[in-house]
């Protein structure tokens, strides 16, 4: 298995700490909004990672955190906590807001066929790591105080600090940066621990030796929990390139102070963002869609999994409605050829166990190698899936083959290809189920948001506002939905792809 290690910027081979057993810890998600498609790329490409390691045969220990508490709105230590933000956003309590985003989370990764964490850890459930490393910290030298406002690790005490990015430590200990925390003795040292600040009043707090009232700050969290779990050098950390300069700048640094170890990490993987018009979607710039977005339009999650493939990693990816109906298309080609080869198997009297096991025509393995090689490649699913396209359309091998390589690239793929008929019924069902007809009839089963675009339609016409109708109408097909006018009214078709 090849991958690219950031702090070398090489692609290495990869070679455990332990043989045969790989520590592997996701930064997770921040549970104070939903969970949108740009989470959804990073950690279906952590999942092909982990299930790629796991079929190269090591033993893989997956861990991954729940940001539930100290991540602010700015990596500057500024502004409010996100998890009041959303508290305040949904008029809810931290606690409710952190369940429902969580549950939400872990919803979205199941429809997208990710697997589970072997474990995954809340960091309000591990304040008292977190405390004691900042202890430690403090022992060692690297912390100091500032009044009515934190802990804060000195990243001049720390001489590697800033590597792995390739920062320009001397400016930004000079206060190149501009300077947001006053007392700051360099504007890259960071908050260890934060404490609440007059009339603030927030809802998670916690003692602590320097203060009544206050929290762990953001990095510190996932330092606390990964070596926990994972010992005090583990094998690999995986987030979003935007972690790079700060966050994982930071966990290294205040991991390697504590143990006096390095590195801290073997290898660094980092995934690039999905864009949407051309800008990072994300939680904060509010223009993000989400599962549920994906499949009210009639999409399956697995034809999203599979547009994923046809990205690196490491690459940015702009997200497209367009791009998902074809993918939509090719995922039902794909599934009705594996329903045709499964009986077509059946037919010569196999069983479906045998399917997957008979394998052994020459050509046949070549494919299968170029898929798996492909992927320990540094994760080049692009590559990947063209070797899919190449089996599914392959007029010299038998169907027996085809149907087992198939099976055995959705061991990483997880496209729901062993359930092809019941996924295939699925969406069938929903594009007879879903046509809405007449929608004075029918319209509490539209979305409010859509309701409301016909309403305003229908006013529109009222007033002879044939401009106005006619950019609404545009506007329901944006969102998946067809008008008809009739003598009876507005009639609404979803569409689908
Ligand atoms: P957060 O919940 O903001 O802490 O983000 C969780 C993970 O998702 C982090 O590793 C982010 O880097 C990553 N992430 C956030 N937005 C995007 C995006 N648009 N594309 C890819 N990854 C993202
Ligand atoms: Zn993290």
């Amino acid at each position: 298995m090849k991958l690219y290690n950031t702090p070398t910027k090489k692609i290495e081979e990869f070679i455990p700490i332990d043989d045969g057993k790989v520590g592997l810890y996701a930064c997770g998600f921040t549970v104070y909004d939903f969970t949108h498609l740009g989470h959804l790329r990073k950690y279906t490409m952590d999942d092909v990672l982990i299930r790629t390691l796991k079929h190269e045969g090591y033993d893989v220990n997956f861990i991954q955190n729940i940001t539930d508490v100290g991540h602010l709105a700015s990596d500057e230590d500024t502004g409010e906590d996100k998890l009041e933000k959303g508290a305040k956003k949904y008029g809810k309590s931290v606690w409710d807001v952190a369940k429902e985003f969580e549950d939400y989370f872990f919803r979205s990764m199941d429809l997208m066929g990710n697997l589970r964490p072997d474990k995954s850890t809340r960091a309000t459930e591990h304040i008292e790591e977190q405390l004691n490393l900042v202890k430690t910290l403090k022992e060692k030298g690297y912390t100091y105080v500032i009044d009515g406002d934190g802990v804060y690790f000195d990243t001049s005490k720390f001489p590697e600090y800033g590597k792995m990015a390739g920062l320009d430590l001397k400016r930004q200990q000079e206060g190149a940066r501009v300077e947001k925390v006053v007392g700051k003795r360099n504007s890259s040292d960071f908050a260890l621990w934060k404490f609440e600040r007059e009339g603030e009043n927030r809802a998670m707090i916690w003692e602590s030796p320097w203060s009544k009232r206050s929290f762990p700050g953001w990095h510190v969290e996932c330092s606390a929990m990964s070596m926990k779990y994972l010992g005090e050098q583990f094998d690999i950390h995986t987030g979003g390139i935007d972690h790079i300069p700060v966050h994982h700048t930071n966990e290294i640094a205040q991991s390697e102070a504590a143990t006096g170890k390095s590195p801290f990490v073997k290898y660094w993987v980092h995934h690039n963002f999905l864009k949407v018009d051309g800008t990072k979607m994300s939680k904060s710039l509010g223009n993000f869609y989400t599962i549920d977005d994906v499949m009210e339009r009639g999409f399956s999650p697995r034809a999203l999994r599979l547009l994923f493939m046809t990205a690196h990693y490491q690459s940015e990816m702009n997200f497209t409605w367009e791009n998902l109906v074809g993918m939509q298309k090719s995922y039902e080609r794909l599934l009705k050829i594996v329903v045709d080869l499964k009986k077509n198997v059946l037919e010569s009297e196999k069983t479906d166990e045998k399917l997957v096991a008979d394998f052994d025509g020459n050509l046949a393995t070549k494919f299968k190698d170029k898929f798996f090689t492909a992927l320990s490649e540094n994760l080049n699913t692009a590559q990947a899936l063209a070797v899919l396209w190449e089996v599914m359309k392959s007029d010299e091998l038998s169907n027996s083959e085809k149907l087992s390589l198939l099976l055995a690239f959705d061991e990483v793929f997880q496209l729901d290809l062993k359930q092809a008929e019941q996924v295939l019924e699925k969406i069938k069902f929903n594009k007879l189920g879903d046509t809405t007809g007449n929608f004075s009839g029918e319209m509490n089963d539209l979305p409010e948001e859509i309701q409301q675009i016909l309403l305003d339609r229908e006013t529109a016409r009222k007033n002879n506002d044939w401009g106005q109708s006619d950019a609404l109408r545009d506007l329901l097909l944006k969102k998946g939905y067809k008008v008809l006018d009739s003598s009876e009214g507005q009639k609404l078709e979803k569409l689908h792809f």
